[in-house]
């Protein structure tokens, strides 16, 4: 439930409302905008009157979100949510583009690869010290070395670092190096580490679960913004469907929708989406003129010989190409946009 206040209701009558949330035992959550404030309710709404709050002093309107995502809804805020990370934005209008390894490697595929990113325009780095790899066998990530070296070429670079973190007890130390923090899809799902991520002032980059609904997603990222942490990024990188010759298929559709649905900013990863190095251009244009607000791209110098993901990571001049043609379609959508706005 969304307690919207009238434009001239007094901070008394702000404290009555928010005083009544909590004699009812719910949770209120506070946004104060430019022309009114609006007060959420939450909890297990069920059962809870509307009536409770309509007849009180400054209150405009009471609206039920339908949907079982309360904070994440673009009822709960109608305005996009813009991320703000060290002088890059995400949301709001901008394109962002994300790129670098799958895995970090060494200290100089990592630097080598971050200055053949930035060349080409990306806005952030992307790199995993911690992989989540379907066999034990495989290469894990470097762990801390490789946190030290991300944060080595943030340094250098003046790129923004975005890594995953795979359990509760690493994400302190992980948001001690990192810009924002990626919750991977085969983590989703867990709710201790949404919880853990909900709890640290760093933006979020959630990606979708290969199995899980864009309900299943939009959930997930409630239990981040009900912790606390309002910076969450989502990220459509493909499901599970029974087409075999890509990696996943991606769900297209799943950008507008989101976008529809909440004011959090969308990611597209075309790199997991296809799992094909010759697909992920194409598909980035998809994604960009979907409407997602960047992209998150696998780079790799020299792709044969990457320890994870290497069939679909781009050499650095065909990333290039990819951020020349997106830019173009973004361009185009945002001119259409200022004409109809005009
Ligand atoms: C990755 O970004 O390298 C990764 C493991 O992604 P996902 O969790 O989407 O599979
Ligand atoms: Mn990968």
């Amino acid at each position: 439930m969304i307690i919207i206040m009238k434009s001239g209701a007094t901070d008394k009558d702000i404290q009555a409302v928010v005083d009544r949330v909590q004699e009812l035992g719910f949770t209120p959550h506070v946004s104060r905008g430019t022309e009114r404030t609006i007060i959420g309710v939450i909890g297990d709404e069920r059962g809870l009157a509307r009536s409770n709050f309509e007849v009180m002093e400054g209150v405009e309107r009471v609206v039920r979100v339908l949907h079982p995502f309360k904070m994440a809804s673009r009822e709960w805020k109608e305005e996009d949510t813009v991320i703000y990370l060290n002088g890059v934005s995400i949301g709001g209008g901008d394109l962002t583009i994300i790129a670098g390894p799958c895995s970090v490697e060494s200290r100089e595929q990592l630097l080598e690869t971050a200055h053949a990113v930035k060349e080409a325009g990306a806005h952030m780095l992307r790199g995993g010290a911690y992989k989540p790899r379907t066999s034990p066998y495989s290469f894990q990530g470097l762990g801390v070395r490789a946190l030290e070296y991300l944060a080595e070429a943030r340094e250098i670079y003046g790129l923004p670092v975005v890594t995953e973190v795979m359990s509760p007890d690493l994400v302190s130390l992980v948001a001690e190096y990192a810009d924002m923090l990626q919750i991977g899809a085969r983590n989703m799902q867990n709710y201790a580490l949404l919880h853990a991520v909900g709890k640290v002032q760093r933006p979020v980059l959630l990606k979708r679960g290969m199995m899980s609904t864009i309900q299943e997603l939009l959930m997930s990222a409630e239990y981040i913004l009900s912790s606390g942490n309002m910076n969450v990024a989502l990220c459509e990188r493909g499901i599970r469907t029974f087409e075999p010759y890509t990696r996943n298929t991606t769900d297209i559709n799943a950008i507008p929708a989101l976008k529809q649905l909440t004011h959090l900013p969308v990611i597209g990863d075309p790199s997991h989406g296809t799992g094909k190095w010759d697909l992920v251009t194409p598909v980035a244009r998809a994604m960009v003129a979907a409407g997602a607000d960047g992209l998150i791209i696998e780079v790799h110098p020299r792709p044969e010989e990457a320890l994870s993901d290497g069939a679909q990571s781009l050499r650095p001049e065909n990333f290039a190409r990819l951020v020349r043609e997106v830019r173009r379609i973004w361009e185009v959508l945002r001119e259409e946009a200022a004409v109809r706005e005009a």
